[in-house]
């Protein structure tokens, strides 16, 4: 019997589970752990709550959950309840698939104002984090602005633009859902360092800032180069660029929110009296190369929110070699150390989609079949039983995936009309509705 480790329950982590429970079939046993009681990490957390057709992958990972090869643990934390030393000492192989929940700092002057929030605390709120359950983030000004041009952005400027009818269907939990309906905010600037043809940003996603009940997007023209310039782009970017030329032929409309569109914006400073009231901006050209250069040219857009949505780091784990520029585990095709491998945005960095860590977590798993072939001497490693007593001994209380089906029923149950849950947002709660603790 071989016994395996993966830590972290996000799609990363299931996908290298699916992968080895189908090399090994009933030759492996593999524990899947998670800090919080709750499995699924991106997408119960990351993606937006009116996104509900991509979370349904959650029944795909639910699956593999119940595969009787399969065991997933919550509420366990790697470096705290666990070392990564003792896991490997248990365990044949261990996978980190603890993606990148951290914010990457702005690093320019006021960016530690409350009210300058990443958007890993910021989606956190909207999705129930237990870690951003109390954010209250500043929704009382006018204006927000928004840093980076990725697919975070697109995010972030439609939860803040949605009408309460609009978020129907979706699992935004209560807190974010009354604040946002209480929002002053009708300005809302997105800034890129780049121009439009330079977006991180897909075309079904910038489409939707076309279909906002309340809000219009704005583009300025002048922005564009000649329309000819787009041939050279691949035709995903192609399309999301039509979407910006779009925006930027419509006609104003009376709606009473703006999303504007700001290129070739380099923010430089925050200012404001214990809390922001402009982001201060220098305007840049682009190189020959692509790169954003500066031109000295200034101006302050107002603003008393700044969500920074400017990508994601891992975070680092005692006694596991660690990159501090990269933000994340140096590895060699997902191999960190001797067996010790990484997979999906712990592996490679924040990049691509929900899909892109299916074939990481296939790769590894091939790697981890190499070194262990199914046919091969057990090692007479303990595996999940002895993790169980280690976890017993330390008064851990694991919360296996049955627990975690009576969480959900109780989220389910919980739900406001048209609404396919109510999450827990306190690991307290979530512990009590699975029947653990007091
Ligand atoms: P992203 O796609 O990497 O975009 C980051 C943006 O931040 C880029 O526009 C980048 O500009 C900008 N940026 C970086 N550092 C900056 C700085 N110091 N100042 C100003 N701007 C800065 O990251 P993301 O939006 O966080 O998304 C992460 C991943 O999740 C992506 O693969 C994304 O597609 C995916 N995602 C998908 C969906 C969906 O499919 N619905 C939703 C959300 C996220 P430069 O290009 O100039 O570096």
């Amino acid at each position: 019997m071989r016994h395996f480790a993966v830590i972290g329950s996000g799609p990363a982590g299931f996908y290298t589970a699916e992968a080895l429970l189908k090399t090994y079939g009933v030759g492996a046993r593999i524990d899947i752990l998670d800090r919080l009681p709750v499995p699924y990490g991106l997408i119960r957390f990351g993606v937006a709550p009116d996104h509900q057709s991509i979370k349904a992958v959650a029944k795909r990972y639910e699956k593999v959950a119940l595969e009787p090869g399969a065991r997933f643990l919550g509420n366990v934390h790697l470096g705290a309840d666990v070392s990564i030393d003792e896991l490997l000492g248990l365990y044949d192989a261990v996978v980190l698939a603890t993606g990148a929940p951290n914010d990457r700092r702005l690093g320019i002057p006021g960016d530690d104002l409350p009210g300058v929030i990443g958007s890993a605390a910021f989606v956190g709120w909207y999705n129930g984090h237990p870690d951003f359950a109390d954010l209250a983030p500043p929704l009382d000004g006018d204006a927000a602005a928004i840093i980076g041009n990725g697919n975070v952005a697109l995010d972030v400027a439609r939860i803040l633009s949605k009408t309460p009818a609009e978020f129907v269907g979706s699992d935004i939990v209560a807190h974010a859902f009354e604040a946002l309906g209480q929002s002053a905010i009708r300005t809302i600037t997105i800034l890129g360092r780049r121009g439009p043809l330079q977006i991180a940003m897909t075309p079904k996603e910038l489409g939707e800032l076309g279909h906002l009940e309340q809000a219009q997007p704005r583009v300025d023209p002048a922005d564009f180069p000649p329309a000819e310039a787009d041939a050279a782009l691949d035709p995903g970017q192609r399309k999301s660029v039509a979407h910006l030329r779009d925006f930027a032929a419509a006609t104003a409309t009376e709606k009473p929110k703006r999303i504007i569109f700001d290129f070739f914006a380099r923010p430089l400073a925050i200012e404001g009296d214990g809390r922001p009231e402009r982001l201060i901006v220098e305007r840049t050209v682009l190189g020959e190369d692509g790169t954003s250069h500066a031109t000295g040219e200034t101006y302050a857009v107002p603003c008393s929110l700044v969500v920074s949505c400017i990508g994601y780091a891992t975070p680092a784990i005692p006694g596991v070699p660690y990159d501090d520029r990269l933000g994340r585990f140096p590895n060699e095709g997902g191999r960190v150390a001797d067996r010790l491998y990484a997979v999906g945005w712990a592996r490679r960095g924040p990049t691509g989609t929900i899909g892109t860590n299916r074939p990481d977590g296939y790769e590894v798993a091939e790697q981890i079949a190499a070194l262990f072939p199914a046919e091969s001497e057990d090692s007479g490693r303990r595996g999940g039983g002895g993790l169980d007593a280690l976890l017993a001994l330390r008064g851990c209380d694991p919360v296996p995936f049955d627990d975690w089906q009576k969480i959900e029923a109780a989220e389910v149950a919980a739900a406001r009309d048209g609404a396919p849950r109510e999450k827990l947002v306190r690991v307290g709660d979530m512990l009590k509705a699975g029947g653990h603790g007091a």
